[in-house]
């Protein structure tokens, strides 16, 4: 695997994206949601940065892959925190092509958030599906399959500190595995 980011610096990645964030909303209270699960990691290095009095939550949002519709978003409104009249910035691994930010920003708009913003940690240079732009963003990477820092490939990686590009050599040694 190649090393595209080190723990360090990824650490003052989240450091600069906490510091863009803190300067935008000062003290003003905020409802902070994690996109689960890529998000984790850096979820929980983040939090721990910003100064404005936080209220934390998660939301699942994943493909729904039973119908003709495949790919399309299905968020679990059951786990999602309070966010009427509140200040929501949606925190998600990787901007990609889009889909995902641009499905729940939508979603916490009409479950009455009276304003919604966006941080990723990464945002890849590709031809975005969506016309909307993450608001803070940590890194720009090329177009490369990215694991590590909380992103994974079938549920592998997840843990590793820093974030890795897997290369054809790792996926051969992958599919021999039972798991
Ligand atoms: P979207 O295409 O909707 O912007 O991104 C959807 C999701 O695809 C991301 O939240 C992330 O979970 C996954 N994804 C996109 N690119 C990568 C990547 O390079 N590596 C990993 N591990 N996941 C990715
Ligand atoms: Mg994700």
């Amino acid at each position: 695997m190649r090393t595209l980011l080190t723990e360090q610096e990824l650490h003052a990645g989240v450091n600069r994206l906490a510091g863009e964030i803190d300067a935008c909303y000062g003290n003003h209270p905020l409802t902070v949601i994690a996109v689960m699960t890529g998000s984790l990691v850096l979820f929980a290095d983040l939090i721990r940065m910003l100064s404005m009095p936080l209220r934390v939550g998660i939301v699942q949002a994943s493909s729904y892959r039973g119908g003709t519709d495949a790919g399309e978003l299905v968020v679990d409104r059951a786990m999602m925190i309070d966010v009427v009249g509140r200040d929501v910035l949606l925190v998600d691994d990787i901007f990609d092509t889009g889909k995902t930010l641009h499905r729940l920003l939508d979603e916490l708009g009409q479950l009455g958030a009276s304003s919604v913003r966006s941080a990723v940690l990464l945002r890849k240079q590709r031809p975005h599906a969506v016309s909307i732009r993450p608001d803070f963003t940590a890194f720009e990477i090329a177009d490369e399959f990215v694991v590590g820092y909380g992103l994974d490939y079938r549920d592998h990686f997840r843990n590793l500190p820093f974030l890795g590009v897997l290369e054809a050599d790792d996926l051969a040694a992958l599919s021999g595995e039972s798991a």
